[in-house]
């Protein structure tokens, strides 16, 4: 039988059934498997010091021989009394080399290496420390090298891999095996990018990149080698989220609207500012789309305030003067009415506009419910700002042209996909305020173009950051005071306590009474938490409005997107147990009018891991920033939710580090498929298979596999 990649592991000399066993929990079962996993360190082993002129308190390598040997056997006391394992048996080498100098190898029960390195010429690999005249080295790692041979070993002289230690697989294992597989193996390994490709790139060929992942000759080879291995790795996963997305354009084309500059100056004319550079940029990109007969998919990110939603009511406007109809959806009722309410007012400057608004929010009086239906169907409604009630079956647009989703994360992909059936190929435009760094939203939105408003307005005050720790909470609180007797209103946050509603209720309404009866002593204080009815919630929320409160205490149903310009603290609670992404979000709550507004956070941790991470939000203002930190901190996981379902795991992309290769991956990706969309072309064959060997399914089910 040939030599195949495809072989399990088992029959690979230097492996067997224990050690493929081993292999086997790693997921590792076939020769391919073994070479692609890669060595999650390396160590760079490829300076031989001499003893003479050894560094001290750093891993090193040493040449060396033997010059004499005592064993020392010790009996531990304590713990260890009656134990079998009680005798410590100490064995000490005298090493010396070229230099004369003399180091003390020192290794703990591991007597028959007393016999075993007697005469040897020995690489050695560990910490020398000075111990008042002696050097000494404990426990070091150590290798034979036999005779005058020139150094050729896996384990010393070079940039050596360190691979996951489990069961028998030890550093010595994995690296003689991956030695022979890649020996007798590699050559069988096709490259599956167009030759073309790798050389216009100035990447290593699949297999050097492979071994130079391994066992680099230098350090600059095996970054290359990564390089190329992550750019393929970016590549792969574009073109499987570029060509989901050509495939839920499908063939048909959406509609082109008609835009210009006559109809651009007539939308501007309503918002009374003028649009900042980025708002200018996002619009342009907005307009281009909706002109191409292709769907418009885009994600539109922005810190809260920069100007999101005046982007999106131009864009809705310009839909609108194409007769169509628009669907903003938001995820909760009193953010659907906020649009609603933000629509109105812009609107009812320009009565000429003619704009006909509609509200379809969950527990409407069942009259109005269909009186609304009715206007939607017929097409006496150009804008409808809606929950998810709105993707319920009963619901019938006249024409939907253009479907605006308000912070996405909170809606599934598949909810989605429903609202943007119920037209024809609307376009969509998904407004996020949990800006995500760019790398992250080329992986987990890659099948969404992508829009950010990267600054602020003009004029606005940025809101004074302050962070309060055990016993300085009280300046916290004198704040908050003097802020409310001023007029001015507060929210204060607790953490939602989520996997209990009892509890959650609980520390909400704790915080309100102590509050109340300690340091906000005095004020008209509001309780808010998630399991008031909608409609109590609503009433809380209106009498903050109007002032007859002045402040509301409760957990985070305060929504993202709640607009109360007189509101110009946040205080939060135990602020080390929200995510800075969520920290941020609340941040962007207040000073949303011309007064200066605090974020204040209340925390035990000023130091430790919690503590570093509440330093982000003050060190900075940018959403972007703060996201960086985020995902440094604790990984992609947490910030893109169920979006990541169904894609495979990155096995080399860092999405921190290698953003520019994604990008560049991507628009690869992008070239490739506009010049081939099923890859069938014969460069392009290798690639496609690949990508049905990685997504399987998924690019089955594109019919494209
Ligand atoms: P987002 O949706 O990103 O939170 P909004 O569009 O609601 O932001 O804008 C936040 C506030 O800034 C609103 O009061 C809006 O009227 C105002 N605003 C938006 N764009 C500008 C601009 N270019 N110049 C001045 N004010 C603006
Ligand atoms: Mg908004």
């Amino acid at each position: 039988m040939p030599l195949s990649l495809d072989d399990d592991i088992q029959f690979l000399k230097h492996v067997g059934p224990a050690r493929a066993r081993d292999f086997g929990k790693l997921g590792i079962k076939t020769v391919r498997g073994l070479m692609f996993s890669f060595p999650r360190d390396m160590s760079d082993r490829s300076s031989i010091f001499t003893i003479a002129d050894a560094p001290e308190d750093r891993p090193i390598s040493l040449l060396v021989t033997p010059l004499g040997v005592e064993e020392k056997v010790v009996r531990r006391r304590g713990q260890w009394r009656g134990r079998s394992g009680s005798r410590l048996t100490i064995t000490t080498f005298e090493m010396t080399d070229d230099s004369g100098g003399i180091l003390e190898a020192v290794w703990f029960n591991q007597p028959w290496l007393k016999e075993r390195l007697q005469g040897m010429r020995l690489a050695l690999h560990g910490k020398a420390v000075r111990d008042g005249k002696r050097l000494c080295m404990e426990h070091p790692q150590y290798e034979l090298v036999p005779g005058d041979a020139p150094l050729e070993s896996l384990s010393f002289g070079r940039i050596v891999p360190i691979y996951p230690m489990t069961g028998s697989l030890n550093q010595a294992a994995w690296r003689r095996a991956m030695a022979f597989a890649l020996d007798s193996r590699l050559e069988l390994l096709e490259d599956p990018l167009p030759a073309g490709l790798v050389a216009e790139k100035r990447f290593p060929d699949l297999r050097a990149a492979v071994r130079a992942m391994h066992f680099p000759d230098d350090a600059r080879q095996w970054h290359d080698a990564r390089r190329r291995l992550v750019w393929e790795e970016s590549l792969y996963l574009q073109l499987a989220l570029l060509a989901a997305r050509a495939h839920m354009k499908n063939d048909l084309p959406g509609r082109a609207f008609r835009l210009g500059p006559e109809l651009d100056n007539r939308i501007r004319r309503l918002f009374p500012f003028k649009f900042t550079s980025a708002q200018d940029k996002a619009v342009r990109e907005i307009s281009r789309d909706m002109a191409s007969p292709l769907p418009m998919c885009r994600l539109l990110q922005g810190d809260v305030g920069s100007g999101k939603t005046a982007v999106a009511l131009y864009a809705s406007l310009a839909a609108v003067t194409n007769r169509a109809q628009v669907c903003l959806m938001a995820p909760t009722g009193l953010l659907a009415r906020q649009h609603y309410d933000t629509f109105s007012r812009y609107l009812e400057t320009s009565p000429n506009a003619r704009v006909r608004l509609g509200l379809l929010v969950g527990g409407m009086p069942k009259a109005e419910r269909q009186f609304t239906l009715d206007r939607l169907k017929n097409g006496t409604i150009d804008i409808l700002a809606a929950t998810h009630a709105v993707i319920s079956d009963g619901v019938e647009f006249h024409d939907l042209g253009m479907v605006v989703i308000d912070e996405q994360h909170k809606f599934g992909v598949a909810q989605r996909s429903l609202l943007v059936r119920k037209g024809v190929r609307p376009d969509l435009l998904i407004m996020t305020a949990t800006p995500i760094p760019r790398s992250l939203a080329l992986s987990v939105y890659g099948d969404l173009d992508l829009s950010t408003i990267d600054r602020m307005p003009p004029g606005r005050k940025p809101v004074k950051t302050l962070l309060y720790c055990g016993r300085d909470a009280g300046k916290g609180w004198s704040l908050t005071r003097d802020e409310l007797k001023r007029g001015r209103q507060a929210f204060v946050v607790c953490p939602l306590v989520e996997e209990n509603a009892e509890l959650d209720l609980r520390a909400a309404g704790e915080a309100h009474r102590d509050l109340g009866a300690g340091e906000l002593n005095g004020f008209r204080l509001g309780l808010l938490h998630g399991r008031m009815k909608r409609a109590e919630q609503q009433r809380i929320l209106d009498e903050f409005r109007v002032g007859k409160l002045d402040a509301i205490v409760g957990t985070i149903v305060v929504e993202v997107g709640v607009d109360i310009p007189n509101c110009t603290v946040m205080a939060v609670l135990s602020a080390e147990r929200f995510g800075l992404a969520q920290l941020h979000q609340l941040r962007g709550r207040v000073g949303r009018g011309a007064e200066q507004g605090y974020f204040l956070m209340f925390s035990d941790f000023r130091k430790g891991e919690s503590g570093g991470r509440l330093n982000a939000l003050l060190s900075t203002a940018s959403g972007f920033e703060i996201a960086e930190a985020d995902l440094r901190l604790r990984g992609p996981g947490d910030m893109v939710g169920d979006r990541q379902h169904g894609l495979p795991p990155l096995k080399l992309v860092d999405l921190v580090r290698d953003v520019e290769l994604i990008a560049d991956a991507r628009e690869s990706a992008r070239y490739m498929l506009s010049d081939d969309p099923e890859l069938a072309g014969r460069e392009h064959i290798p690639v496609r298979r690949e990508l049905v060997r990685l997504y399987g399914k998924q690019w089955d089910r594109l019919g494209m596999g």
